[in-house]
């Protein structure tokens, strides 16, 4: 019989100082909460065999799959600005990697699998709560079409963890296109492990930066590929209203793929120093901030990568600073093209990014929904022929405080989009491919995971998972997902995944 999992496992053939070899701890009643049966297809799975109790018992930790090398990875990081030399995987440990249909190779990591040797004071465990909100937000961002790690199951274990209450336990099977992050090569740098730094750059480019290799200095194009993937992951967040809420080096991958969502949430009202994390008190890591925090952690990346950019010290700045310089630029291309694809603009002008930009200040102004104001915006998109509905101006009005102050803007913006070429239906129908009827609402969340946590009930995270797997049709029978909360969802605080 063919393997459960057919391993081919890279990271696993690094050196043994990488990471700890550990196996997981097998969990007394497991029970699968569910399996994402279309990405089992993609990986090349058998999802009925994944259901069985075969699979069942790999994907709760009870077994270790035929072909697995399970292994927690060393990583180090900056945690809110501070260096914290060894962090590594406390609570994940990596079965190994598969490759998918699509040719591409996958990690396959079980979260909330019981303690490693990087566990420090922690259980190594993981509740149902945090599980589910990263299967939800995880799958919604890949229907967003955004860069992610993806959920394969989650499974309750039957055994309590203890928190500030007692709560049901539960593990992810997290998906991943590779769990190395900036706080990996931190780890070596800062032991001052050239070789080790080497080794973790060459597998890095091998799985995501092929052509680097042929590259002048490859580890600089290493850095140049790492710096574009992060400019364009951060400008998809800003494009959806996406808080992650703890971009701490260690959890910003060098794969692009927004990973950890501990914290995350979206945005309702638009306002960008909104921070939703309880421990986020100064809103380093709010809506607005991200762009420069990426840039600061990729900063930090370039710094690890020094000894390899080149032998003599002010070279290596040199090539260090001038692939960090890429970044500002290229945020700002993702950034502005997609907002002007929100507003129905297949052209860019040089008053574009100001039209925008005000748009966006008046709806913090007037306590706008993000999320909202643009798809209602889709509906209201004037032609070069009839004038809009007036219903459907009057939708987007209505989300602010001073709907005359919308009405100012919104002169402007017809004026410009009289200058653009296309069809209303075609304006129309990029604006919705765009801007989103449907995100994962954070009262909608929360009530979902009490649902499941307080009364085992999951109806509520199944019908959520079904409705952001098309977050751009309209789904009228579901027309309620797509409201906002009541005040604009202010004062909502979300808690580090533990
Ligand atoms: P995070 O803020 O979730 O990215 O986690 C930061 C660090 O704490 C990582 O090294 C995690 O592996 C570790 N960690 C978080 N929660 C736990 C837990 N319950 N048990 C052990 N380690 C944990
Ligand atoms: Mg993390």
């Amino acid at each position: 019989m063919t393997a459960l999992f057919p391993f081919d496992n890279s990271f696993a053939r690094l050196p043994d100082r990488f990471f700890a070899r550990v196996v997981p701890t097998a969990v007394e009643a497991p029970r699968l909460v569910r399996l994402n049966r279309t990405l089992a297809l993609d990986l090349g799975l058998d999802p009925d065999r994944l259901e069985s109790p075969e699979g069942f018992d790999v994907l709760s930790g009870r077994r270790v799959a035929e072909g697995a090398e399970p292994l927690a990875a060393a990583y180090a990081g900056h945690q809110f600005g501070q260096f914290v030399p060894q962090l590594g995987d406390g609570r994940a440990i990596l079965l190994g990697e598969v490759v998918g249909r699509d040719g591409r190779r996958r990690d396959i990591q079980l979260k909330g699998s019981g303690p490693t040797p990087f566990s420090r004071r922690g259980d190594g465990r993981a509740a149902l709560g945090p599980v589910l909100r990263e299967y939800l937000v995880s799958e919604a961002m890949h229907a967003l079409g955004i860069p992610t790690t993806r959920a394969l199951a989650a499974v309750t274990t039957g055994e309590p963890v203890i928190r500030e209450t007692v709560l049901p336990g539960a593990v992810l099977t997290r998906v991943a296109s590779s769990h190395i992050r900036v706080g990996s090569f931190q780890f070596f740098a800062a032991r001052g492990d050239v070789e080790g730094l080497r080794a973790l750059a060459d597998h890095a480019i091998a799985r995501h930066d092929p052509e680097a290799a042929e590259a002048e200095n490859p580890y600089r194009a290493l850095l140049e590929g790492v710096t574009r993937r992060q400019a364009e992951l951060v400008a998809r967040w800003l494009g959806v209203g996406f808080i992650h809420g703890v971009m701490n080096t260690d959890n910003m991958s060098i794969a692009g793929e927004t990973i950890d969502y501990g914290p995350c949430a979206f945005l309702d009202a638009y306002d960008p120093a909104t921070a939703f994390s309880s421990i986020d008190r100064h809103g380093r890591y709010a809506y607005g901030n991200q762009p420069r925090i990426a840039l600061w952690n990729l900063t930090r990346l370039a710094e690890a990568l020094l000894p390899l950019l080149s032998e003599d010290e002010t070279k290596a700045v040199a090539e260090a600073e001038a692939a960090l310089t890429g970044f500002a630029g290229l945020f700002e291309a993702a950034y502005h093209g997609l907002l002007n694809r929100k507003l129905g603009l297949t052209t860019m002008r040089d008053g574009d990014p100001a039209l925008a930009g005000d748009l966006l200040k008046t709806m913090a102004e007037n306590g706008a929904d993000f999320t909202l104001t643009f798809r209602r915006l889709s509906a209201a998109a004037p032609g070069a022929g009839p004038a809009p509905e007036p219903e459907a101006v009057e939708a987007v009005r209505s989300l602010f405080i001073d709907p005359t102050s919308f009405d100012a803007w919104a002169e402007r913006w017809r004026r410009r989009l009289d200058e653009e070429p296309g069809s209303v239906a075609g304006r129309q129908a990029l604006m919705r491919s765009v801007n989103p009827a449907f995100i994962p609402r954070n009262h909608r969340v929360e009530a979902m995971i009490e649902a499941a946590v307080e009364r085992q009930d999951f109806v509520p995270f199944e019908t959520l998972l079904t409705v952001l797997s098309h977050p751009y049709d309209d789904q009228p029978d579901f027309a309620q997902f797509a409201e906002a909360p009541e005040g604009g969802g202010r004062g909502y605080r979300t808690f580090c995944g533990t």
